[in-house]
């Protein structure tokens, strides 16, 4: 692999970054996943430290003064961001660390980590994206909406990615990411 250690993989909200991650992360060692901060309230199922860290609105205002936070961003009400710490541990193992964010993120990654590598996942169609998002059943029908009018603003923004991939079958999609990041 000739690029940096850093991958941002994004995509609008119900596209399937999650399990396209959680594919790659088993079959690669080599991979680690950064873990955000949020001020979003946990979805069912969802674990502390492992989905997310889960803060309130001040933890997570502290932690942008302070420094601590590669990136952040805004998204459907919530805050969303990337500790340096998480970044340090991947890196200091030796992985290439993923960080799997929304497009202003994305876009605070490419200037301050130029060098990391970009990878935008599109949906087959915008009607797919809105039933994936509706058959998750985990959004109120107000988050949907936001969710929708965000991914319309993402999707015209994928061309400012290194890479695009559809994620139409898991199985392609995947091999898709494999042969980018020069994985086996
Ligand atoms: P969700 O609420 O569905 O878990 O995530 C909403 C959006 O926030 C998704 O597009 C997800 O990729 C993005 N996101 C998750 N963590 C971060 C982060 O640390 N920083 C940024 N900028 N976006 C994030």
């Amino acid at each position: 692999m000739k690029v940096g250690k850093l991958i941002v993989l994004t995509g609008p909200s119900g596209v399937g970054k999650g399990t396209l991650v959680r594919s790659l992360l088993n079959r690669h060692g080599e991979l680690y996943l950064s873990i955000s901060v949020t001020t979003r309230e946990p979805r069912e199922g969802e674990v502390e430290g492992q989905h997310y860290y889960f803060v309130s609105r001040a933890r997570f205002e502290e932690m942008v003064e302070a420094g601590e936070l590669a990136e952040w961003a805004e998204f459907a009400g919530n805050f969303y961001g990337t500790p340096y710490f998480g970044l340090k541990q991947g890196i200091g193992e030796g992985k290439w660390v993923i960080l799997e964010i929304e497009l202003e993120g994305a876009r605070q990654i490419r200037n301050n980590f130029p060098e990391a590598l970009r990878i935008f996942i599109l949906p087959p169609s915008g009607d797919e994206l809105e039933r994936r998002l509706r058959s998750r059943g985990q959004d109120s029908e107000s988050a949907i909406a936001r969710r929708l009018l965000r991914a319309k603003a993402e999707i015209a923004a994928a061309g400012e990615f290194d890479f695009q991939v559809i994620n139409d079958d898991l199985e392609v999609a995947l091999k898709g990411l494999e042969s980018i990041l020069d994985l086996d």
